[in-house]
């Protein structure tokens, strides 16, 4: 099976988050655009990469991400992408091996490797296609009901939306709720809605303090009995200084920003973090999501992979959660878009993979027509 072209396709899809932040500019943050939970946005993006191959089959993946999207979909239409066009499906492992080996000067991390991420989980979704299963089976997976956890957007660290907000996702069902809040009483009123005997609640800031004050931040919230706190420090890959974060009492989460696998490797050496998060569409793929898991397992770290994703991202998640403990749940974003890529997955507290060959939920081709920003082809 022979790859024959790759398609592009930039997808913007506006969404609901239960408020309208656009009435409420002074709650963004002035240094969050390019943060995709930020009250400032009412769309969000998706770089959705299909390989074609000269049997008909095809394969999705999906490439980092939000506002890095126009320099990505270039590093891909240039650079990535022509360099598999003809590959035989069988020697795609070589084939990436090698890619990875020749724009590594371009950087363990950023564009050329998020090119890479949404190539490698198309190659896989294809592999799996072409052995005729599901790919959580293809991985090794066991088949089962996938817990999601809510991700709430920021709603700018005020207190009563954000009670609100939580309360909105316990009635929908869920009982795992992360925030994207930085000040103690919006966490607090969003504990409150949440108590601990009913659910977990996490609080992912965002990388926004220096050692000292995240030590403080985490000494004063330890009462909180948060899950995890994620990403507390700046810069995100300082491994010393989220180690000593972490031994002020509050767990801790990172491993979106790191560097590739040898990155989220620097993070388990050091014991930064209580919970790793490889982003598949970030740190290369599946291929590397497997390597992460088998490492994080050697230091006995949880894997609970991040994924603020709707496309292909988000299902390659999905199947690679069957390869880690059932309490281990999807992330997915708590708003309401305007029409689902894929309907037959709704954003419910449960998911049921399906059984059909590779990533197994198809895109609706008329979302795909209607949302869609840019488009290339390359081959
Ligand atoms: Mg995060």
């Amino acid at each position: 099976m022979k790859i024959t072209a790759i398609e592009l396709l930039r997808l913007r899809v506006p969404f609901s988050a239960g408020t309208d932040t656009r009435e409420h500019p002074a709650i963004a943050r002035a240094d969050d655009r390019f943060n995709a939970a930020s009250p400032r946005h009412s769309a969000m993006e998706s770089l959705i990469v299909q390989v074609h191959t000269d049997c008909g089959l095809t394969g999705w993946g999906e490439a980092f991400g939000h506002g890095s999207n126009p320099v990505t979909f270039a590093a891909l239409q240039q650079v990535i992408a022509p360099m598999f066009i003809g590959l035989d499906l069988a020697d795609r492992e070589a084939a990436l091996e090698a890619a990875r080996k020749a724009v590594h000067g371009f950087g363990s991390t950023g564009p050329m490797v998020y090119g890479l991420s949404g190539i490698d989980i198309a190659l896989w979704d294809l592999a799996a296609q072409a052995a005729g299963q599901p790919l959580w089976q293809f991985l090794g997976g066991e088949l089962r009901e996938l817990e999601l956890y809510a991700s709430l957007v920021s709603y700018g660290n005020d207190p009563a939306a954000v009670g609100y907000h939580v309360g909105r996702a316990r009635q929908a069902g869920f009982t795992k709720v992360k925030l994207h809040e930085t000040q103690y009483p919006a966490v607090l009123a969003a504990r409150q809605a949440l108590p601990a005997s009913e659910g977990q609640l996490m609080v992912d800031v965002n990388c926004p303090w220096g050692e000292s004050e995240a030590c403080q931040v985490a000494r004063d919230w330890r009462e909180l009995g948060l899950a995890w706190l994620e990403e507390p420090v700046w810069p995100p890959d300082d491994a010393h200084a989220l180690a000593r974060v972490r031994r002020q009492g509050t767990r801790l989460s990172a491993g979106e920003n790191a560097a590739g696998v040898e990155g989220i490797q620097a993070l388990l050496d050091h014991q930064a973090v209580d919970v790793i998060q490889p982003s598949v569409a970030k740190v290369g793929g599946i291929t590397a999501m497997l390597e992460v898991f088998k490492r994080a397992q050697r230091t006995g770290t949880n894997v609970v992979p991040h994924c603020f994703y709707f496309g292909p991202g988000l299902l390659a998640v999905a199947h690679l959660c069957t390869l880690l403990p059932a309490d281990v749940p999807v992330e997915v974003p708590f708003i309401e878009f305007e029409a689902l890529l894929y309907p037959e997955l709704a954003f419910t507290p449960r998911l049921r993979l399906p059984e059909r060959p590779g990533l197994g939920f198809a895109p609706d081709a008329q979302v795909l027509q209607r949302y869609r920003i840019d488009h290339a082809r390359v081959g």
